[in-house]
């Protein structure tokens, strides 16, 4: 089977002044990769968490690939053709959709639900006879009742925008869909309603779909595959569970273990990544995690790693991957334990 998705040594870059700064200074400004290099693939049906810390690069990521942000360097293939030109582009934009994180914040105030939900395929020239029968059609597929239509953004409770953020992003029944942080700000019953209705209806339409978040919790039951990123780059990839229960990479393994415990008893004692993620445009030489990472090493700090295969369907981006029995597991399980005595 083909990938649905190809995401192939993309590169995103920033200027890093403002406006101001342009208008006084006439030389052109230093840039710096906000994402650089990404190489990712995505099959039809298939579920990948995009995962990492606050910037870290993932939504920027997301957003790149619905021609949201432009790419300095790369290749996006779609359903087997290139986007780069524009008639692949339009193409791909009819196919694939995003959720954005606060959907009431992205829908105008102005518009009823109805309407709102039906403004994608009027803005694509679709044919609709009866505008309001569609609305009541896309409610129903994420179970709320037709008299929705008539409601505005501002009279719905967080899991209700978020149920009509789904509509909207299948209104043109996509391939794929992007979801950024589905969850965010929203409580852990409903949290799991809109997965629950996303996964449901992947099953029911078939879509694939690309979840940012920094909610390992909630990835890990949803998740095919998972892709960790940091600074702007891809640091571990691999099937959700093996990742989970074999982390190879020093930060994917400190990000699992910060999750919290549903235990009181012992939520003070996971220690969380240390230290501040530094800014892209300040970039640490070498591995770009040295300065927070618990097992770094001399190389680490003026050698970058490069991408490295393990095994058929796994990568990580380390000098010292930790692999099960190998000594660079035991020294991060050390470190981990010295920073659990000090937070205990
Ligand atoms: Fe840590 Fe070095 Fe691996 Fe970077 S390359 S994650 S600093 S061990």
């Amino acid at each position: 089977m083909s990938p649905l998705l190809t995401i192939d040594d993309l590169s995103v870059t920033f200027a890093r002044a403002g406006l101001l700064s342009r208008l006084v200074n006439p030389f052109p400004l230093p840039s710096f990769n906000v994402i650089d290099g990404v190489t990712l693939s995505l099959m039809p049906g298939e579920t990948l968490g995009l995962v990492g810390e606050s910037g870290s690069g993932k939504t920027t990521l997301a957003r790149t690939i619905l021609g949201l942000v432009r790419a300095a360097a790369g290749r996006i293939v779609f359903e087997g053709r290139d986007v780069r030109t524009p008639a692949d582009f339009r193409a791909m934009r009819r196919r694939s959709a995003m959720m954005f994180q606060d959907p009431v914040a992205s829908l105008s105030p102005r518009l009823r639900i109805g309407t709102l939900l039906t403004e994608p395929q009027i803005i694509q020239g679709l044919p609709m006879p009866d505008r309001r029968a569609v609305a009541k059609a896309l409610l129903a597929l994420v179970g709320l009742p037709a008299s929705f239509v008539d409601r505005f953004p501002h009279e719905l409770s967080g899991g209700q925008a978020r149920r009509v953020g789904v509509a909207r992003a299948l209104a043109m029944k996509p391939h794929l869909l992007l979801a950024d942080e589905p969850t965010a700000g929203l409580d852990v019953s409903v949290q799991g309603d809109v997965l629950n209705l996303i996964g449901d209806l992947k099953r029911e339409l078939g879509f694939a779909a690309m979840i940012v978040t920094h909610n390992l919790a909630m990835i890990r039951h949803v998740s095919d595959r998972l892709a960790i990123m940091y600074l702007g780059r891809l640091v571990e990839a691999g099937p959700t569970q093996d990742v989970f229960c074999a982390p190879m990479h020093p930060y994917t393994a400190t990000l699992i273990q910060s999750e919290p415990i549903p235990d009181p008893r012992r939520r003070s004692q996971n220690p969380a990544v240390t230290g501040e993620i530094p800014s892209v445009f300040r970039r640490p030489s070498g591995c770009e995690f040295h300065t927070r990472c618990p097992i770094a090493r001399d190389r680490c700090k003026t050698e970058a790693p490069t991408y490295r295969p393990m095994g058929t369907d796994r990568m990580v981006r380390c000098h010292f991957p930790l692999q099960t029995g190998g000594q660079e597991r035991e020294a991060f399980s050390r470190a981990s334990a010295n920073q659990k005595g000090k937070l205990t």
